[in-house]
């Protein structure tokens, strides 16, 4: 069979739901994806790599990829600009692999409107008492910042009524797996084997 188009996958979810950590445990089980670095103006933080975690990109940096087209989405999140760059997500999608997206609501709803097909999932804690632990426990934010995250987390939930799936990460194994179970689900549609059926009647 010819060779499929690789899947845009977009995960969204407050800061601090623990999707990094969802997504790093799905990179594990789970071969043929594979994760689009995004640029950022926010400073990186400690362990932080260029081009691993994201490209640290200044304001007139990120306005110039902007302004030549170059990011698929992106949005300002508590005070820094986010995007999407479009050249490797379309070559990866080419190539056949699963694109991962770690991207926000506002970034999400405009991949949403560009390409609807694309699957969206938003992941949540259990709890947002439970979301402010984390944010506390991983020591990367002012308390100003923690405040602005968890303000922003409420508004993110009365907007996420476009996603196709919610994942609740209480055990990142168990949410890591079912992350892999929603990839599996969404590769056996009807739609993206269809042409089995025809092969068979071409026999
Ligand atoms: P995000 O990428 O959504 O901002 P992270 O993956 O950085 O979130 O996780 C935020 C913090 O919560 C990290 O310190 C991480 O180790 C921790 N964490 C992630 N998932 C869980 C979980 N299921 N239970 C407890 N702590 C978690
Ligand atoms: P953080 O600063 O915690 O790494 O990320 C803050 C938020 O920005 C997270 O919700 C993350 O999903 C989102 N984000 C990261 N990269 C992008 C991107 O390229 N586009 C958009 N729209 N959001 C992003």
């Amino acid at each position: 069979m010819a060779e499929q188009r690789g899947k845009l996958i977009v995960v969204s979810g407050p800061s601090g739901a623990g999707k990094s950590t969802v997504i790093a445990g799905l990179m594990r089980r789970r071969a043929g994806l594979c994760f689009s670095v995004s640029a950022t103006t926010r400073p990186p933080r400690p362990g932080e790599t260029e081009g691993r975690d994201y490209f640290f990109v200044t304001r007139e940096e990120f306005q110039q990829l902007v302004n030549d087209g170059a990011l698929l989405e992106h949005a300002e999140y508590v005070g820094n600009c986010y995007g999407t760059p479009r050249d490797y997500v379309e070559r990866k999608q080419t190539e056949g692999l699963n694109v991962l997206l770690d991207i926000e609501v506002q970034g999400a709803r405009q991949v949403r409107a560009r390409v609807p097909e694309a699957v969206m999932v938003f992941v949540i804690p259990p709890s947002l008492e439970e979301l402010e632990r984390r944010l506390r426990g991983r020591h990367t934010d002012a308390e100003e910042k923690i405040r602005s995250r968890l303000a922003r987390a409420r508004a993110e939930y009365r907007e996420a009524d476009f996603y196709d799936y919610i994942v609740i990460n209480d055990d990142p194994e168990t949410a890591a797996e079912e992350l892999d179970a929603i990839i599996t689900a969404e590769l056996c549609r009807y739609q993206e084997r269809k042409t089995y059926l025809t092969e068979v009647q071409e026999l």
